[in-house]
């Protein structure tokens, strides 16, 4: 699969007379492990769904691979999110969310069968494929979430604090995994989190947010050596 990269150009969003984004520059790089890290409330999930195109932008572009998606609906944008609460269909089985997404759009079964069997077993939920949600650990659903989200195949993936409804054991331990496997993937990703650590341990590079601006981008090493501002100093220097 074609690695892509994401531009967002002068971007801003508004709720009402609120701006929420402002002015926001930022390329992550094709195949990059991208960390958007900010306190809650600076936009880091309005800047997401943004992206995969459930908010609309006031100004500004946004381009994947070059080319400007903005009037692209989110459906036909080849950009898959997980979100904070996985939003897992209760009702169905493992199998069946994950392969709800291919059902919907018309592959032949066979394919579905295949695709689906075959991301199950790359997060290690093959024997899992007919629990329901609700029997499932809080780990094996973030892996179901996932799972649904990378059978698809998009060029970019979204995360919007993928672990934070996990206990902090667990929460080091996925952190690992989600690496691992978009290093396999090698899809450009962007990982919303507020846990410093958490980016600091995992991104090739990182954006700090603070009230909607992007205090400062670089390598977690350099933000924590150079911060540029004291906003990015307090936030990247309390390990929690
Ligand atoms: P974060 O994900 O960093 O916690 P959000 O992007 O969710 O921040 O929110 C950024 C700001 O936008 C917050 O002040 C929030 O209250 C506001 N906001 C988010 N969604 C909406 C909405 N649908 N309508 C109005 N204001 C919103
Ligand atoms: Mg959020």
């Amino acid at each position: 699969m074609k690695k892509v990269s994401v531009e967002c150009q002068n971007i801003r969003l508004s709720y009402g007379a609120t701006e929420v984004l402002k002015d926001i520059n930022l390329r992550i790089e094709p195949g990059e492990f991208f960390a958007l890290l900010g306190p809650s409330g600076s936009g880091k999930s309005t800047l997401l769904r943004l992206i995969a195109g459930f908010n609309r932008h006031n100004a500004g572009r946004l381009l994947v691979d070059g080319r400007d998606i903005s009037a692209v609906p989110a459906h036909k944008r080849n950009i898959g999110m997980v979100f904070q609460s996985y939003a897992l269909w209760p009702h169905m089985t493992v199998w069946d969310n994950v392969a709800f997404g291919l059902v919907e759009r018309r592959l032949p079964s066979a394919e579905i069968k295949e695709r689906v069997a075959s991301v199950l077993a790359l997060v290690g939920l093959s024997d899992y494929a007919k629990r329901r949600p609700n029997e499932l650990s809080g780990g094996q659903q973030q892996r179901v979430a996932l799972a649904r989200t990378i059978v698809i195949e998009p060029q970019v993936l979204l995360l919007d604090e993928p672990l934070s409804n996990l206990d902090k054991n667990l929460r080091v331990q996925m952190r690992q995994e989600l690496l691992s496997l978009q290093r396999r993937l090698g899809i450009t990703t962007i990982f919303v989190t507020h846990d410093q650590e958490e980016a600091m341990t995992t991104a090739d590079r990182m954006a700090v947010l603070d009230q909607g601006v992007v205090q400062q981008v670089g390598r977690p090493s350099e933000l924590y050596d150079f911060p540029c501002n004291r906003f990015v100093a307090n936030f990247v220097g309390t390990m929690n």
